[in-house]
């Protein structure tokens, strides 16, 4: 007999009649003997009605009274499980975050979970009941109503189980695992058995969105293991554990392919080459609260420097216009933006025992005839900028050359 926390996620308790087969899916797994705790998302679509309403009176509400409207979608969900649950015959009681005591910092509409009191929902447990709480929602040390950020109830998921110290936290969701990559771009992607949270959370990252990157940060805080499936379809789904249960099994040099559309790429030229300028012009850049990605800085024959960098491409002209004062001021030739770049990447621990990964890589990239304008590396993950044109044509090359094609799985 083992506990279970299992997080359905707003598809999957869309309508009522999908709250049923939630229920009963619940019920399987208590006719099979096990403990379940289930955290439920609003059903979906209801978090950004409640939010639309909001901004029909003020463009930034007041935070605080934000987390009172949007906590009421979970609300709405955790009652009609439970009613659900005992029509079919099995005992069950919802809880709401205040309820349950998610205990969170203040800071609403983002808010961090520091204890969770696990007293009564042992208590329900231990006398055959359900537990049913609602995700995404806490309150803090005054005994205001907090959210944690959009996707937020993964995030209640892992917590939950960590604090319960559940043998597994289930992720049901719409697609069936995480994927070698997306299945609309490569149609014979393969679902992965086993993921590092290490891989997912790069996968993450980069644009993989399958949990709340901040769930899998957690999970891997706490080693939970974590399983993503789907609650419309039976299968193992994926499971994400630690590296070292993972290293004992036999591993695939390359996990998975990410990709982002959503960089853009500038250029400072010919800036003149000092101690210190990469900086000048970064600084600026990071005190507007624009993210960087992907830095290069070559320096030519004539002692002068070009500078490149990706940022998110809706913040590329607000970098231009915090640059340009700058730029005039180092003396640098010109800035110049690229919005029709992608970043491509392959992530795998595999890597760190592999060499020649980058090479091959690059040779895949070569062999298409796709040039790569910038590139990047960490211990588990090599990226690539390239014109995103190219985009569909990389991923599919380097997902054939990495033996990541799914051989039941046709062109
Ligand atoms: N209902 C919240 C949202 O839509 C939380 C969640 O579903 O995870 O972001
Ligand atoms: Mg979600």
């Amino acid at each position: 007999m083992s506990l279970f926390v299992q997080k359905f996620g707003g598809t999957s308790v869309g309508t009522v009649e999908k709250i049923k087969a939630v229920a009963k899916k619940i019920a399987g797994f208590k006719e099979q003997g096990h403990d379940i705790v289930a955290a439920v998302s609003a059903m979906s679509g209801e978090t950004n009605r409640l939010i639309g309403m909001a901004n029909e009176i003020q463009d930034t509400p007041d935070p605080r009274e934000m987390d009172v409207l949007v906590s009421t979608g979970e609300q709405v969900t955790i009652a009609l499980l439970c009613m659900c649950l005992k029509e079919l015959g099995l005992d069950a009681r919802s809880y709401t975050g205040t309820q349950v005591k998610i205990l969170t910092d203040s800071a609403h509409n983002k808010a961090r979970i520091q204890d969770i009191d696990v007293e009564n929902m042992r208590k329900d447990l231990d006398a055959g009941r359900v537990v049913v709480v609602a995700g995404f929602q806490g309150v803090d040390d005054d005994g205001n109503i907090t959210t944690l950020g959009r996707g937020g109830s993964d995030t209640t998921g892992v917590a939950l189980a960590a604090a319960l110290k559940a043998d597994e936290c289930q992720i049901y969701t719409d697609v069936d695992g995480v994927y070698t990559t997306d299945p609309r771009v490569v149609s014979n992607a393969s679902r992965l058995e086993r993921i590092t949270f290490e891989e997912m959370l790069e996968m993450a990252s980069l644009g993989s969105k399958v949990l709340q990157i901040r769930s899998v940060e957690f999970a891997g805080k706490y080693n939970v293991p974590l399983r993503v499936l789907s609650t419309f379809k039976e299968g193992p789904g994926t499971l994400i554990t630690l590296d070292e249960e993972y290293t004992k099994m036999e591993q695939p040099v390359v996990s998975g392919i990410a990709f982002n559309r959503d960089e853009a790429k500038i250029s400072v030229l010919g800036i003149p080459d000092s101690p210190g300028v990469a900086s000048k012009i970064l600084a600026p850049v990071g005190a507007a609260n624009i993210e960087v990605d992907v830095i290069v800085q070559n320096v030519a024959a004539d002692n002068t420097n070009d500078l490149t960098f990706t940022v998110n491409r809706g913040d590329a002209e607000k970098t231009i216009a915090t640059l340009e004062p700058v730029i005039a001021q180092l003396g640098a030739r010109e800035i110049v933006s690229d919005s029709k770049i992608v970043k491509v990447s392959i992530v795998g621990v595999g890597m760190r025992s592999h060499a020649g990964v980058a090479s091959q890589m690059f040779n895949v990239l070569a062999d298409e005839g796709i040039n790569i304008q910038m590139i990047t590396t960490s211990e588990i993950k090599i990226s690539v900028i390239i014109d995103e044109k190219y985009l569909e044509l990389a991923v599919r090359g380097l997902h054939t050359a990495f033996g990541l094609d799914n051989p039941e799985v046709g062109e």
